[in-house]
């Protein structure tokens, strides 16, 4: 059986001509882009473009790592490219979020128009083991190819976020919002991303990893170096080495364990090589030589207890999202960005949480532009080193 390929490439800068270059030698090492284009195929280029926010907070893909992207496929011939993506919060337009991430002045530079993000359709996906439906972009549906370029950063939910939950950005508008309704765990929501992963299949995944995101991600989180790039055809192959870099054990990762589950990638360590300047390395190689074994992020086990004696002890055991008040600026986006009907949190001054209907999907603490929602695990569980799911 032949391996999943990851190239890693080290960049310490966010300079443009390091980046290019990094990106060069990264495709180099995966067999050059005409392996994984034909030049004439209409391209879409969709970074992480999850809110408004400068370049330097790490929330986005780097201008300058889509800019390297958009030029080396441009001077190998090809012309057909477009680019976006669907941010957590639409409401505004996808052009006001590229702006203000830097994206939209370089793809304005390369003459790479922005793909029609505001408008979608409803598809049937038969061959969804979860999800059958979906409402997807029409820039999606009207590409041949898509580039993910995502960034390495820290998810609430999912523990991480990079290749493979970078495409939610492919569901339309505020339809993400209705998944998180529908599935209220890390694990459902990972086996829906799966089939969304199946279904629109980016043939390219390059994480921008220069610099990422720790701790309270995916955007409230603290900036880290990590000083690479990493690219592959396969998505769970991919965010596996991102495991392995910050010492996260990847079957600890539902979007992983779905992922390769349901036949989007391998997280198997024997089925990646990862390719590097000094030759093919194993995960454990690249872990000891390139990782940070002390990146933020959460690496206990997980307890799902269905004993409903266990339910009064909820409160001291299950982790929840908590509004810091020297931070808020009372500005209720958290309030429109909860899925559910009746929400559960409401702005009484300072927003206030219902946890008794509270999903802990986390897309308040998501879109929370002021980094004033934090995630806390009481401190029972912390004792266990357990994330519990009563
Ligand atoms: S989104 Fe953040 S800053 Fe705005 S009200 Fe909610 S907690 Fe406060
Ligand atoms: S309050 Fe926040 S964590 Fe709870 S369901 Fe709403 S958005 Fe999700």
């Amino acid at each position: 059986m032949e391996k999943s390929q990851v190239a890693l490439v080290v960049c310490r800068t966010y300079e443009q001509e390091q980046v290019d270059s990094a990106l060069e030698k990264g495709i180099r090492l995966l067999g050059g882009i005409e392996a994984i284009f034909s030049k004439e195929e209409k391209i879409l280029l969709k970074p992480n473009l999850l809110a408004k926010a400068a370049p330097e907070k790490a929330v986005t893909t780097h201008p300058a790592v889509f800019k390297a992207v958009g030029k080396l496929l441009q001077e190998a011939g090809y012309e057909n490219l477009y680019y976006g993506d669907s941010p957590g919060n639409p409401i505004g337009g996808v052009a006001r979020v590229a702006s203000g991430c830097g994206i939209k002045e370089v793809a304005d530079e390369l003459k790479i128009e922005l793909g029609d993000f505001n408008s979608g359709q409803e598809i049937v996906y038969e061959e969804g083991l979860t999800e059958k439906h979906f409402i997807i972009s029409n820039a999606i549906l009207d590409c041949d190819g898509i580039v993910n370029i995502c960034k390495m950063k820290t998810h609430q939910l999912e523990r991480i976020t990079g290749a493979t939950k970078n495409m939610f950005g492919a569901v339309y508008g505020l339809n993400k919002g209705a998944f998180h309704a529908k599935y209220t765990d890390a694990d459902s929501f990972a086996k829906m991303i799966a089939d969304l992963n199946n279904f629109v299949r980016p043939r390219l995944n390059i994480m921008d990893g220069i610099i990422a995101m720790e701790g309270n991600g995916p955007q409230s989180g603290t900036p880290i170096a990590m000083n690479m790039m990493l690219l592959s055809k396969d998505p769970i192959a991919l965010d596996t080495v991102f495991c392995g870099l910050v010492g996260l054990n990847p079957e600890l990762v539902p979007t992983n364990k779905r992922g390769q589950e349901y036949g989007v990638g391998t997280m198997l360590e024997e089925e990646i090589d990862v390719l590097t300047d000094e030759g093919i390395l194993t995960i454990d190689d690249v872990s000891k030589k390139y990782g940070n074994f002390n990146f933020d992020v959460y690496r206990g086990g997980d307890s799902k207890m269905q004993l409903k004696m266990l339910k009064p002890m909820q409160p001291l055991l299950e982790k929840k999202p908590v509004i810091i008040k020297e931070k808020c600026v009372k500005c209720g986006i958290c309030v429109d960005s909860c899925p559910l009907t009746e929400k559960a949190i409401s702005l009484q001054g300072y927003p206030a949480y219902n946890y008794k209907t509270c999903i802990r999907c986390y897309c308040c603490q998501e879109m929370c532009p002021q980094k004033a929602i934090e995630v806390k695990t009481p401190r029972l569980a912390r004792m266990f080193d357990r994330n519990w799911k009563i």
